[in-house]
């Protein structure tokens, strides 16, 4: 199945006389008839529902649904993005443990790599992704366990190099994890370009409407754990708290999902609603047709801007002569997203008079949904960074995070116009 398919049909099969619909599982518990039985669940010796914290059956149609649009082997929701994003990581880094990330990324996942982590003893080191392969290469230690990214960063709109990282990574026994949100699969499958595990906040376009927080992990089951079992005894180790059981032995391909399940769901429970994988669900019908029509939207709204007066610069790596266009074309040929970031001339009164005089598009600590909104992230989502860290992050002070909706392009346009003409 094409991938506009697969957004309709994967994940949830009914058979003869069942609901056409994904039924919603709202039941924390399930039934069985024996001791026994539910003895041989708990011990992961069967297979089968028995809590709703650990697994669901609503949720799992769901991210059967959106691994098979990544085209992985094994995936699990999440209540959030950012917890999809600390489960990717906590699942294979412990105390003493080090990853490598991109500087570039969302300001939530910045703060738990930067300032939470370390509490647990997990440090990483923060990179240039535009730097050459040779310098990165030079902050890989014997603890690193990982390394980290997103394709089309928030809020700065940078393309991540796949192949880059993905050698990188690779060439020193760990794996590449890859935030795919804002591109999603529609736009980028960065398994093909080497990525070994992807996470989504499902928040965003996958949603598509703004209803529901969550988040996905996806597994390609590339990477062989017992390669570098060393490096990753989480796996290739028994666990004590499943009777001894090895995950990459036990599971092979499902090793990772199964172990971020049974062990990390079990623990730490952010699990996602079963009404909210819902919602998700009917987001991802239509993904495929939103997600062509951000990209069209978001062009023109680039274009329009690259040419106003009043504009200082646009980044849209979609637009011909933007400095990530290049790269953009190489892994998402068919589009970007829908976002953009942009600087209004004049400074901070400027900015601030402009936003506040857009009619439909609204400020919102959203972005990446139906309806065309905007952030400025140094007053908003980032405020808690000091100026170097903004600056470290790529984003500049006057950067205005602009999300273009599924609106006709043209009102959305009026809309930048009649507020322009009001500074
Ligand atoms: C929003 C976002 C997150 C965090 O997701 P939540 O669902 O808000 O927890 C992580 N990564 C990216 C790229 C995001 O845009």
């Amino acid at each position: 199945m094409k991938q506009e398919t697969k957004c309709i049909h994967e994940g949830y099969k009914p058979s003869k006389g069942e609901p056409r619909q994904l039924p919603i599982y709202q039941s924390t518990t399930f039934k069985y008839d024996t001791s026994d039985e539910m003895g041989k669940l708990f011990d992961l010796e069967a297979s089968g529902y028995f809590y709703t914290r650990l697994q669901n059956p609503t949720n799992d149609s769901v991210a059967e649904k959106i691994c098979a649009l990544e085209g992985g082997v094994a995936a699990m929701l999440t209540s959030s993005g950012q917890a999809a994003n600390f489960y990717a990581i906590f699942n294979i880094c412990q105390a003493g443990d080090h990853f490598i990330t991109s500087s570039a990324i969302y300001g939530g996942t910045y703060n738990l790599f930067a300032v939470t982590m370390p509490k647990m003893g997990i440090e990483c080191t923060f990179v240039d992704q535009d730097l050459p392969e040779e310098e990165l290469a030079k902050y890989f230690k014997p603890n690193t366990k990982a390394v980290f990214g997103e394709t089309v960063t928030n809020p700065t709109v940078t393309v991540f190099d796949f192949e880059k990282f993905a050698r990188l990574a690779h060439s020193h026994g760990v794996p590449l994890i890859v935030d795919n949100t804002f591109a999603t699969p529609i736009n980028c499958r960065p398994f093909e370009h080497g990525a070994d595990i992807v996470t989504h906040s499902t928040t965003k376009y996958m949603d598509g409407h703004g209803v529901g927080v969550g988040g996905c992990i996806v597994d390609s089951g590339n990477f062989d754990w017992m390669k570098y079992a060393d490096k990753f005894p989480g796996l290739t180790t028994p666990d004590e708290s499943y009777h001894g059981i090895t995950y990459a032995e036990k599971f092979g391909k499902g090793a990772y999902i199964t172990k971020a399940t049974a062990q990390l769901m079990r623990d730490l429970g952010s699990i996602q609603s079963p009404q909210n994988a819902f919602y998700l669900n009917l987001g991802l019908e239509t993904l495929a047709v939103r997600m062509e029509r951000h990209c069209q939207n978001a062009l023109k709204v680039a274009q329009f801007l690259k040419g106003h007066e009043k504009v200082e610069w646009v980044h849209y790596a979609g637009l011909e002569g933007d400095k990530y266009y290049d790269l953009a074309q190489k892994y998402m040929p068919n589009g970007t997203c829908g976002v953009l970031a942009f600087a209004v001339k004049g400074g901070r009164e400027k900015s601030i008079k402009f936003m506040d005089s857009l009619r439909f598009a609204s400020i919102a600590t959203h972005v990446a949904d139906a309806k065309t909104c905007l952030l400025h992230p140094a007053s908003h989502t980032h405020r808690q960074l000091s100026e170097t860290q903004l600056i470290e992050a790529g984003i500049s002070p006057d950067l205005i995070r602009f999300s273009v909706g599924i609106e006709n392009a043209d009102d959305i346009i009026d809309d930048l116009k009649q507020a322009f003409d009001k500074i």
